[in-house]
């Protein structure tokens, strides 16, 4: 026998595991499952960057291990890159690191940059891998709520004088994965002073930072004076180029927050496929990277119009997404996120991610994944309108 260690043991349960088990026992069934409770972009990645990769995966010279810390010639691009859509300055060297998706970066840091029993702060509702982070490091959360009534983003205000003390980091995420809500330059620059007045490290993780709807282009973090200062921003390729199966990312910021996740990563891995960090390049300077990210953009925003609108002729009510691939929607009044789940599941086959799975102050909603055509979509509200709930 070979017990688990202790730390494994410390990780949290993985809620959206047991989604996915209900729903594959569902489609067992012989059901036709329509499944609203993902969140894998189901477009394929542009043919531009597909094409690319073959070129370099051709290349012997790609086929040797890179430099630990990634090529600098892609951490160039991404610096360049965020000079050109947010007119933030970085030094490739210093304040970019190379990633094999953000996920490892969001949930070694608090391992990279915080001691045992150190705090920080999560948005709740929230990314759930997050809290594997707070495992990993031995370290504390708290969390901070997202309320409706302040547009989803949280209100400095009322966080607790003392833990704002107490606290090393704070995590936000805009475009927001559940609720689609995005933060304002308003709201960044608040943050900025009080991050400044708290010593607080700020993570921003923008995986969803191309997708804007209603021709208004997500705020960056980067984007507010001071924010290199405090804090670093996580820029993922999974959802502005549909490649989460290709695992690669980067971050950008605070040189000592970067060089800790450097140094973590020196340990864990050699840097990603040579290949793949030329194609990454290619992606984000090819002339077709426009083009490709608006048609991306104006897919999943009539997708949302599609289902917002057949909802609304149910009565079913919800939160209109500025950004992201989500909706979230209320759920019927006098039912928890995961019965009206589960209920959908049993009686109409439609899968929803209840808003509890996502923290505490996700109870009452549930978040639905625009990730398939839209005709497929308003079938989907027409069978939960089948049920009389609203
Ligand atoms: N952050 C958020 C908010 C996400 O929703 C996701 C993926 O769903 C990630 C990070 C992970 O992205 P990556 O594929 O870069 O690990």
């Amino acid at each position: 026998e070979f017990p688990q260690s202790e730390l494994l043991n410390q990780l949290p349960k993985q809620f959206f595991a047991n989604l996915v088990a209900k729903v594959n026992a569902k489609i067992a069934t012989g059901a036709d499952v329509i499944n609203l409770g993902q969140g894998n972009p189901d477009q394929p990645t542009p043919e531009y960057i597909v094409k690319s990769t073959q070129k370099w995966v051709a290349d012997p010279q790609t086929h040797k291990y890179s430099l630990f810390r990634g090529l600098p010639a892609f951490k160039q691009a991404a610096a360049d890159f965020y000079h050109e859509q947010y007119g933030a300055s970085f030094d490739p060297e210093k304040e970019v690191a190379i990633l094999g998706g953000s996920k490892i970066g969001l949930v070694e840091l608090p391992w990279a940059l915080m001691n045992p029993g150190d705090l920080f702060l999560l948005p709740d509702p929230g990314y759930p891998d997050y809290l594997s982070g707070a495992a990993l490091g031995q370290v504390e959360f708290k969390t901070v709520p997202l309320k409706a009534e302040n547009g989803f983003l949280p209100d400095l205000a009322s966080i607790p004088e003392a833990d704002a003390k107490q606290a090393k980091f704070f995590y936000l995420n805009y475009p927001n994965n559940p609720t689609g809500a995005v933060a304002t330059k308003e709201f960044y620059t608040e943050l900025v002073a009080w991050a400044r007045k708290y010593h607080v490290g700020i993570i921003s993780d923008f995986a969803y930072g191309a997708l804007g709807y209603d021709d208004e282009k997500p705020t960056s973090f980067m984007e507010v004076p001071g924010a290199k200062e405090v804090g670093i921003e996580f820029y993922t390729y999974s959802k502005t180029f549909n490649m989460a199966g290709w695992r690669i990312a980067f971050a950008v910021g605070n040189a000592d927050i970067i060089e800790a996740l450097n140094l973590i990563q020196d340990h864990l891995f050699v840097s990603l496929f040579p290949a793949l960090q030329y194609a990454a390049i290619d992606a984000l300077k090819a002339p077709e990277r426009d083009g490709e990210i608006q048609k991306l953009v104006d897919r999943y925003q009539s997708r949302r119009d599609a289902f917002l609108g057949a909802a609304k002729q149910i009565g079913w009510q919800g939160f209109v997404p500025k950004g992201t691939f989500y909706a979230w929607m209320k759920t019927p009044t006098g039912m928890t996120s995961e019965a009206f789940a589960d209920l959908l599941l049993e009686k109409v086959a439609v899968a929803v991610a209840p808003g509890r799975g996502f923290g505490k102050y996700g109870e009452g909603y549930v978040r639905i994944g625009l990730l398939i055509s839209p005709e497929r979509l308003v079938e989907a509200v027409q069978r939960v309108g089948k049920l009389n709930l609203f």
